[in-house]
């Protein structure tokens, strides 16, 4: 059947048919470009397969042989669907993907069969798959490697499976997911420090489990994450014509239409033909690749949409993220459109964000925030509910590092979005239950609602008896203005922007929560003492205990509100709303022995890089900003001015030379004259600063250079873009030089 599809399939444009016209079941296309465990076992020697199971499960490294096999396997497979390339797909701290392909063709020389002539053969060994090495020196260091020793490997990541991926002509590539490290083994990427961080949050977890349920005997907890990615699809024409949405991504001038997304007609209306198409077409590349997209939907700006696959183990979930992302970019370009990732293209109307769903599993498939129906398991939930509060509480800073971007600037905080003040939201029952936790007390009596009436689990009773109450999920009235919220049975981190890779903010969530793990387990050891078991009273008192340690991260408020501003800075939580000053995070001793003497996450010198990486990165944003949006007003916007003033001018003057006694044009002339002199002076201001931030650049340090591009630079950006909308509301739709936000926004 599988073979059949891809045969009568359209290249991907309508849905493919088996050979008797039925159409095929999404499940039935599911992984088949995915080099999956049930392809290996088909395809390999079952003791190499299962030496390669054992390898995976960390209990021995890949030898020759079996990296010989797999290889040798992988390439038949692959070569039977029309590879002819492999590559080693990694992420770099670029936030995007990089590939390198090489073709499967050798050619195997004379000398080795004894002066005969060459031929051909194609091969992938055990060696090619395991290792390669890209030139890195254009690659993100973070000075910790200079040019001329720009070693870098890239070494396949056997926890994530290898596929294929369409190339040019019909031909396939094998993409081999893979980390990407310096000769001295520090992580360049990405995925090195989310692989460190699952290891830190298994172990953590194992121990806290040993200590509080011994019977149960868990081995492994893993990190799952579902990952709701915002997007906006915009026509493809209009985008060639915004020169500030192709070299920045997003738009530097522009005003608004009169109808934008007041009427709140956008959010979960009908999905737009020319995008459902899109959309549909994405979720036939996606399924093959085994991404498991579950929803699409209208977002709450025009233009702006939403999909969401079913969550993963995180790393996995990071890559099909990554892939996704790659894949929409391909199709929406095949129907004549363009995908906006960054998290705030257009001023006035919501940016995006990418929601980052995050609990923990056990091997036995529990999910450790999941309330369950076994009131037993209600002290378990409440420690880990406890260890993500704890750990959000400790270490809201350093989230906080892993949101900030050039771009967060524009959307955290803009009545569209959570402030960079890091707080966390549980619901009005689940604070109730803590509440009653804490004063030793029964709970109150809920008035539950309608709907709750299909919730899991039975009556909530006093607390003060144990076992604990069921507590039932789903009970949580939304809250969507905060930054963490408890979703009845996963915290929702909101605050990442859509174009970030999630990897990072998920390895530091994995490290907060780590670390609170570690105390909460040590409290637990303390209060079991030489007892053969923790009594009722000794989980209760812990998390008491962490009940008051965390409160001041607990607002069930308005997240957008000025008052939640003052009311966090007199619980003492931190506050940076720019990124240069949140980056000063990676600096203090907490994080810093946090994340390399506590847990193994990063080392000293990943950590300066890092640091260094986020700022230079920040510059570079900003400058390129600055950069096109003074050639947008040099080479547009002042000659659509000045010829539109010309025009006035003219007009004005005939009128005068035949005596009319009304000039409309005279008066428009005078009125348009402040703006523009005005738009000249900050362009000039601009310009000044663009050199004072380059010649920062060269002299001073990354955080220096960083400082003075927020300071400087993007402020101009905002003043000289409000000067730009003020003269585009004046000047004739004719006459101005760029698609408008109606033409761009309103194209559905
Ligand atoms: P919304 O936030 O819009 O209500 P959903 O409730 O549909 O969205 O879920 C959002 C995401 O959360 C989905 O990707 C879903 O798979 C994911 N999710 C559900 N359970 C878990 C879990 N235990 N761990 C991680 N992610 C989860
Ligand atoms: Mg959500």
């Amino acid at each position: 059947m599988l073979g059949s599809t891809t045969k009568t399939e359209n290249k991907g444009k309508m849905w493919p048919r088996n050979e008797k016209g039925k159409a095929v079941y999404p499940s039935e296309l599911f992984g088949e470009n995915v080099f999956s465990f049930k392809q290996m076992a088909k395809c390999l020697p079952k003791p190499t397969f299962a030496s390669f199971l054992k390898q995976r499960r960390g209990k021995s490294k890949l030898d020759k042989a079996t990296a010989d096999a797999i290889a040798h396997a992988a390439r038949v497979w692959a070569m039977d669907r029309g590879a002819t390339h492999f590559t080693h797909w990694f992420q770099p701290q670029t936030g995007t993907t990089a590939e390198k392909h090489d073709a499967f063709l050798s050619l195997v020389p004379t000398f080795m069969q004894g002066g005969d002539e060459s031929f051909a053969i194609d091969a992938l060994s055990g060696s090619q798959l395991l290792q390669s090495e890209p030139d890195a020196s254009s690659f993100p260091t973070g000075g910790m490697r200079s040019t001329f020793e720009a070693r870098g490997y890239t070494i396949w990541d056997t926890s994530s499976p290898m596929f294929i991926q369409e190339g040019p002509n019909g031909t396939m590539v094998l993409y081999i997911p893979s980390v990407f490290i310096s000769y001295n083994g520090e992580a360049l990427d990405e995925k090195t420090i989310l692989l460190r961080s699952t290891e830190v949050i298994s172990k953590a977890a194992t121990e806290f489990l040993a200590t509080l349920e011994p019977e149960q005997h868990v081995s492994q907890v893993t990190a799952t994450v579902g990952l709701e990615q915002e997007f906006f699809l915009v026509d493809r024409r209009m985008y060639t014509l915004r020169n500030d949405l192709k070299i920045t991504g997003r738009t530097l001038v522009g005003k608004l239409p009169p109808r934008h997304q007041q009427l709140e007609d956008h959010y979960f209306g009908k999905i737009p033909a020319r995008v459902l198409k899109t959309l549909s077409d994405l979720e036939l590349d996606a399924i093959k690749l085994g991404i498991p997209l579950k929803t699409r939907h209208n977002e709450v700006s025009p233009a702006q949409f939403e999909i969401a696959p079913v969550f993963e183990e995180a790393s996995l979930a990071v890559d099909h993220n990554l892939l996704t992302m790659d894949l929409l970019h391909k199709v929406s370009h095949r129907n004549g459109l363009k995908v906006l990732y960054h998290s705030k293209p257009f001023k006035g109307v919501n940016g995006s964000g990418k929601h980052v769903n995050w609990s923990l599993s056990t091997d036995r498939g529990e999910n450790l925030l999941d309330p369950t129906v076994r009131p037993e398991n209600n002290y378990r939930f409440l420690l880990m509910l406890m260890a993500v509060l704890k750990g959000v509480h400790d270490y809201s800073s350093l989230l906080r590092v892993a949101i900030a971007t050039s771009g967060s600037e524009h959307r955290l905080g803009a009545a569209e979005a959570p402030p960079a003040i890091t707080s966390i939201f549980l619901g009005d029952q689940l604070s109730e239950v803590l509440n009653a936790v804490e004063e030793q007390r029964p709970l109150k009596n809920f008035s539950v609602p309608q709907f709750q009436s299909i919730r899991v689990g039975g009556t909530l009773v006093d607390l003060k008896v144990a076992p604990l109450p069921n507590i039932a999920r789903d009970l949580t009235d939304r809250n969507r203005t905060s930054p963490v919220a408890f979703t009845g049975n996963k915290f929702e981190f909101r605050a990442l922007g859509s174009n970030q890779s999630p990897s990072f903010l998920i390895a530091m969530i994995n490290a907060a929560v780590s670390a609170a793990l570690k105390d909460i387990t040590a409290d637990l050891k303390a209060a079991l003492g030489s007892k053969p078991k923790l009594t009722a009273e000794d989980k209760l008192s812990v998390i008491r205990k962490y009940i008051n340690i965390t409160k001041p991260i607990r607002f069930e408020g308005d997240n957008y509100s000025s008052s939640w501003v003052e009311t966090a800075a007199a619980r003492g939580l931190p506050n940076t709303p720019d990124c240069p000053s949140s980056y000063l995070a990676l600096k203090t001793p907490q994080i810093k022995s946090l994340l390399s003497s506590t847990l193994p996450i990063l080392s000293p010198t990943e950590l300066e890089s890092r640091f260094h990486i986020l700022n230079e990165r920040y510059t570079n944003d900003l400058l390129i900003e600055s950069n096109t949006l003074h050639s947008i007003v040099s080479q547009q916007v002042l000659p659509a001015a000045y010829s539109y003033r010309s025009k006035l001018a003219t007009s004005a003057s005939a009128l005068k030379s035949i005596s009319a006694d009304f000039t409309p044009e005279k008066l428009a002339l005078d009125s348009f004259a402040p703006a523009l002199i005005k738009l000249a002076e900050v362009t000039e201001r601009l310009g000044a600063h663009i050199s004072e931030v380059e010649a920062e650049h060269k002299s001073g340090t990354v955080e220096s250079t960083a400082d003075k591009a927020r300071k400087l630079l993007y402020f101009d950006l905002l003043e000289v873009r409000s000067q730009c909308d003020l003269i585009e509301a004046t000047i004739p739709d004719v006459d101005w030089p760029m698609p408008s936000y109606a033409e761009i926004l309103l194209t559905f």
